[in-house]
Parts: structure tokens; sequence; C-alpha cells
């Protein structure tokens, strides 16, 4: 073997790319990197129930959106667990051959007959010496030495099995097929792999998997075993309950720098005095010895600050292009060809320090280019229901007709308006945005009238004047 470490990330295909399943191969491809090593993708689609050819497309699509592809060199794959059976099963063979398995003929309603009369569940080593071969029915079992099986993790230190506490575990079902354990180990043998960095839920398999490798002759690999994401309730994150799909967060805008620095803070930090780092820092300084051993919470919110924090630091015009699929797309509450670039160019440094997620641009600038504005009747009707409302803003009108058309002047003459009624700007800016914009939140306003135009500003506020009736 090679003295280039060798990683892998190794999913099933099973569902939406999880987004524990993104930080768990961040962690093996981070490694790869700085250790000029090798990141194996190896789809585990022996599932045949479960496994569906879209599930892996989308955790290829993921991958590629954090940085995980081929263009890199330090990546091989993806390999297909399926493609590997009869190399598995030729294992199986082995460890039978050199009496490290038998074969069993017992169903599982004996097992599980004889496990209730002694009262102690599991499989009790009934076929260890019954010398059986194989044969329709029978699974092929690991038979399980006496003793201790100390399992180095890089993560938790030394963690300790007591083997009576782990049965003869099945290797090859009774069809035949090889299960997970089993694959698995013999597919990491195969592809040279020497180091393991997996979920906290594979760690039960771990004592088993050693002794395959022990077993076949084969040096273990180095393990990790990452800590579970947990929700705000310190529950594991679920499918069912939670949003984990990687796929989910990118649609909604979050940028893939921002989601892989967060994922990277998820139980370990980086050592300067912030978290938000680049890509190069986190090669640098990222250590499994430093992930911590309890689990981590995913967080939402500061998932959404650090994107906020992302947008915020990238030019104007990077900004925008990242704004371009929800503008240009059906995704955009507009025609596509109602867009104009340059229009959102000089909105956009109000609107990047304003959003989270790029998912929430449209509705701040649908204004400029929906062809008629969309009013928010209830906001209308708030904006509009002070006495005042209806007469300033006709102020405000007639005065917009010859004011100079910048940001600055259009606020002092709607300030000279409201002093003069004793009316605060605050208050006075509420009619005139919803009237111009449908909205009561938005970009600045002033700023926002200027990107719109007067013709337009004034053709709205006719409009609102002509509605509040
Ligand atoms: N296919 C397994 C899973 O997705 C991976 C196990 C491993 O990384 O060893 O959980």
């Amino acid at each position: 073997m090679s003295g280039t470490p060798r990683y892998r990330f190794a999913p099933s295909p099973t569902g939406y790319f999880h987004v524990g399943g993104a930080r768990t191969a961040l962690y093996n491809w981070i490694l790869a990197l700085q250790n000029d090593g090798v990141f194996v993708l190896r789809i585990e689609d022996t599932d045949e129930s479960r496994n569906e050819p879209q599930w892996t497309q989308g955790i290829i699509d993921a991958l590629a959106w954090i940085g995980i592809d081929g263009t890199d060199t330090h990546f091989e794959g993806p390999y297909f667990q399926s493609a590997y059976a009869a190399n598995q099963v030729a294992a199986a063979e082995k460890l039978f051959a050199s009496g490290h398995a038998y074969y069993c003929d017992l169903t599982s309603e004996q097992i599980h007959d004889r496990a209730k009369i002694a009262g102690r569940p599991g499989y009790d080593g009934f076929s260890r010496d019954r010398g059986l071969t194989a044969g329709p029915g029978r699974s092929l079992r690991f038979r399980v030495p006496a003793g201790v099986t100390v399992v180095h993790d890089e993560v938790r230190g030394a963690v300790e099995f007591d083997n009576t506490t782990i049965e003869d575990f099945v290797l090859l079902r009774g069809n035949g097929k090889p299960v997970f354990v089993l694959a698995n180990v013999v597919d990491d043998i195969t592809m040279n792999i020497t180091h393991v960095v997996r979920a906290e839920e594979h760690l039960p398999n771990t004592p088993k998997q050693q002794m395959i490798w022990a077993a076949l002759g084969a040096t273990p690999p180095s393990w990790a075993h990452v800590p579970l994401l947990v929700n705000e309730q310190r529950k594991k994150l679920s499918k069912r309950r939670d949003k984990v799909a990687l796929e989910q967060y990118r649609d909604e805008g979050v940028v893939a720098e921002a989601m892989v620095n967060y994922l990277m803070t998820l139980g370990w930090a980086p050592t300067g005095d912030t978290e938000i780092v680049d890509f190069a820092t986190i090669v640098k300084d990222f250590k499994l010895s430093s992930v911590n051993h309890s689990s981590a919470f995913f967080d939402i919110k500061k998932l959404n600050a650090f994107n906020g924090e992302y947008l915020r630091q990238m030019p104007v015009e990077a900004f925008s292009a990242a704004c371009e699929p929800w503008l240009t797309s059906d995704k955009a509450p507009w025609p596509a060809d109602r867009f104009d670039r340059g229009v959102f160019l000089r909105i956009a440094p109000h609107v990047q320090t304003r959003v989270a997620v790029l998912s929430e641009v449209p509705a701040m600038v649908d204004f400029l280019f929906l062809a008629d504005v969309v009013i928010d009747a209830a906001a209308f009707d708030k904006a509009f229901s002070a006495e005042w409302a209806r007469p300033l803003t006709q102020s405000i009108h007639d005065r917009f007709v010859d004011v100079e058309w910048n940001h600055d002047a259009l606020k002092i003459a709607v300030e000279a308006i409201g002093a003069a009624s004793d009316v605060k700007l605050g208050k006075l800016q509420a009619p005139l945005r919803v009237a111009t914009t449908g909205r009561s939140v938005g970009p600045p306003l002033f700023e926002s009238l200027e990107v719109l135009g007067r013709n337009e500003t004034l053709r709205r506020i006719d409009a609102a004047l002509a509605r509040a009736g």
C-alpha cells in the first residue's frame, strides 16, 4: 500500500442529502486536502428497496455544490457498492474457509424462540460447531472471539467493547446477499482506505468491522466517529421533523461558502476569534482531535446569520450575480424579460445588507420589475388610516412633480412636508412606501424611489390616492 492517506465518504442514496452527511463529507474532504490524500466517494447502493437513481444524483450534485467533485485531483469516484458484490461474497467465503465464520440454518423465528427460552436476547451461537456448509436459506455468521475489542477513535479516544456483548453477527443473509457490516469493510479494504471518518451512529458496528478487517488479514483503518447533529430540543435531526436536506438550503439561497463554513463550526471551532473564516483557513486549522464529543445543535438562525454575513461581504457585482437565479427564472414573480440588471445593481447595495438568504431578494425588489405593483391590502389600509395620510401624500405627489430626482432631495422634500404638519418622517413614509412598493417594509424608501423614477412614482401615488379615495 502506498503512503497516501485514503479517506472515503460512503452515503446510501435513500433520500435527500442530509446536512449531517454534508458535514461528514467535508471532514473527509478537508482531511484529504490537508494531508495530500485521496477522497473516495462510494455510493452504498445495496438497499434495493430504498435506493433511487435520483438520490444518487442528488448526492453528487450537492457535494459538487459544496466544492467536492472530480474537478479536484484529490477526488476519486464515484464507485458503486453494488458493483463489488462478488468481491464481498468472495471475502465472506474466505472467512468461512479460515474458520472465522460459520453457516447457520436457523430461521429468525427459531432464533427468537431460543432467545425467549434462554431469557437472553439475540443469537446464541447455536450453529458454531455444527459444521454446516453453505446452502439455501443458510446465513453466514462471524465467529466473535472471546475478549475485548478496543477501537481507537480519533474523536473519542479508546472505546472498549466487551466481546460477550457482541453476538455472532451475520455476514451473508440466507439468500447469499452480503450485509452492511461486511460489504462496507470489504469495499474499504478493496479501495485501500486508511481512514474511516463517519457518523457516530456507526460506532456500534465498528468493533464488528474491526474484527472483520483483522480476520481478512488487513490492517484496520484509523477510525473517527463524528457526533450527531441535533435540533433545538436536542433531538437527533430527523427527516420527518426537521429541515435536513442540504438541497433545501441551497434552493433557499444559502451560499455554498457560508454553508461550508457553518457546517464546519458544528462541534469544531477555528482557532482565531471569529467563526467566520475562509476555506483555506479551515483546511489549515481543522483537527479531528479537536472535534467535540457531544452532539452539535444545527441552528438555522445561526446559519442564516452566517449567510447574511457572507452576502454582505460580497462585492456588489458578485452579490448581483448570485441573486440572478432568483431574479431571472420562474422563481421570480415577474416575466424574465422584465428583469433589468442595471436597475437591480442600483438597488442591490441596499438589498445586500438586508437579506439573510437569496430567496428573500425578489420580494424586496419586485416593485421595480412587476408591471403592476401588488398592493398589500392590509398594509395599505393601515398606512392610509390616519387622517393626514391622504392629504400629505397628495402634497408629496405635488412636490415630487418637479423636485430634483435623487434620494437626498426626495427625503428633504418629504421631511419638509412632514415638519409643516407635525408628522414625523418615519410615519409619513408609511403611506408613501405602500403606495409605491406595495409593502410596508423594503429597502430604504428614497433610494428605492430614486431607482423607480419620477414618472412611475407619480403614477403609483396617483393610483394610491384614488384607491384611498
Ligand atoms: N452507507 C453508510 C451510511 O450512509 C455509511 C457507513 C460508513 O460511512 O461507513 O450510513
